[in-house]
């Protein structure tokens, strides 16, 4: 790759887009660096657009889920940006570069199958698209538009020193998912064969593998979440590259500094079971892996209760603070040990345990 791009990174890169793009149009209440665009074309009602792709090689190998679930997940993405935005996912549009002599009919209609589940989950209409043959692998790139909360959309840039900094769910399962599947395992089968079961590996510790597979999978957009912390959450960002570069965008983009605690961070369970077999650092994985698709956001009210009777299954934890300061991360392991948080996905840069993919 070429060496100058490969400095500036992913994130450097969408900067110097970012730079140099011109607003042209009216109604742009935000264009690049939030979750979604806002768009309000007629004052009064606000329009939210996100794009995402998901690339064979790249995001997924074939033959390690089913084509369902890459149907289920090219969406899924998608909506976790909306909910990022305390929005209501509504039309999507899948364009589908299809490699000749890879993927056949049955397995398409499969993958449609599993789009279609996922919409209907979020009350979502496929409304076009575009499809063409595909010279490497298989792409999918949905774009999908929503109605941005009465509230007001919640961005990356309102958090304010004396917020908390909350997320929702539990980190690192998707990137300990990902390790199982390099490592043969797969959803619903047994022990892969080649590798040697340890002692302490119950039926227990088996089971939060399987849950990791799933995270990594079929992940889920915690959309109800979302629309609860409208008008509460000061700042939201989904964890789609791990909270260390996510965190650091909404530091960034609110011209704030946040402190997390270490002790603090939710950890998969099957994110230690796995860093375990595999001799990883859970917390690395929690921190850096990406792809959880949770709801990181600060807000100066205790969001326990709303976010309790909006998604009752879901938990929710306080991980760090939001202060004054120049835009910087850091992790608190303890009273006298801390570091300066950087890393997680970069699509450049590969920053990523195991080169593993992010959103
Ligand atoms: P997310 O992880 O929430 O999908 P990204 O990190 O992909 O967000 O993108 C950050 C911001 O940069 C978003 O506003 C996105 O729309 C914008 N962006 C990313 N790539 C491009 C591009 N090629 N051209 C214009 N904007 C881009
Ligand atoms: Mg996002």
């Amino acid at each position: 790759m070429d060496p100058a791009l490969a400095h500036l990174g992913e994130f450097g890169l969408i900067g110097l887009i970012r730079q140099r793009i011109q607003e042209r149009t009216a109604g742009t209440i935000r264009g690049i660096g939030d979750d979604a665009a806002v768009l309000a074309p007629d004052p009064g009602t606000a329009l939210l657009v996100t794009t995402d792709m998901l690339l064979e090689g790249i995001h997924f190998q074939s033959g390690w889920g089913l084509p369902r679930e890459l149907g289920r997940k090219a969406l899924a993405v998608n909506v976790s940006d909306i909910a990022a935005m305390g929005g209501r996912p509504l039309h999507a549009l899948l364009g589908l570069a299809i490699p000749l002599g890879g993927i056949g009919l049955a397995e398409l209609e499969t993958l449609l199958l599993g789009f279609e589940e996922e919409a209907a989950a979020h009350g979502v209409t496929l409304v076009g698209g575009d499809t063409c043959a595909s010279a490497s692998g298989l792409v999918l790139s949905v774009t999908l538009l929503g109605r941005a909360p009465r509230e007001g959309p919640v961005l990356r840039s309102g958090a304010k020193p004396g917020d908390s900094l909350w997320v929702t769910g539990t980190l690192g399962g998707s990137a300990a998912g990902l390790l199982a599947l390099e490592r043969g395992f797969r959803p619903g089968q047994g022990w892969p064969a080649g590798l040697a079961r340890p002692d302490w590996l119950g039926q227990q510790e088996a089971a939060a593998i399987q849950a990791a597979l799933a995270a990594h999978l079929t992940p889920v957009p915690r959309v109800a979440a979302g629309q609860a912390l409208a008008g509460k959450a000061t700042a939201m960002i989904d964890v789609s590259d791990g909270i260390a570069s996510d965190a650091g965008h909404l530091c960034t983009e609110s011209g704030v500094a946040v402190r997390l605690q270490a002790s603090r961070i939710p950890v998969h369970p099957g994110t230690s079971v796995l860093a375990r077999l595999f001799g990883q650092e859970a917390l690395d994985l929690a921190l850096r892996g990406g792809e959880d698709y949770e709801l990181l956001f600060a807000t100066g009210l205790d969001p326990v209760r709303c976010l309790a009777e909006a998604a009752p299954a879901l938990p929710v934890t306080c991980i760090g603070e939001v202060i004054a300061g120049p835009p910087v991360l850091t992790l608190v392991h303890s009273q006298d040990r801390e570091e300066i948080l950087t890393g997680g996905f970069d699509h450049f840069t590969g920053l990523h345990p195991h080169g593993a993919s992010g959103g």
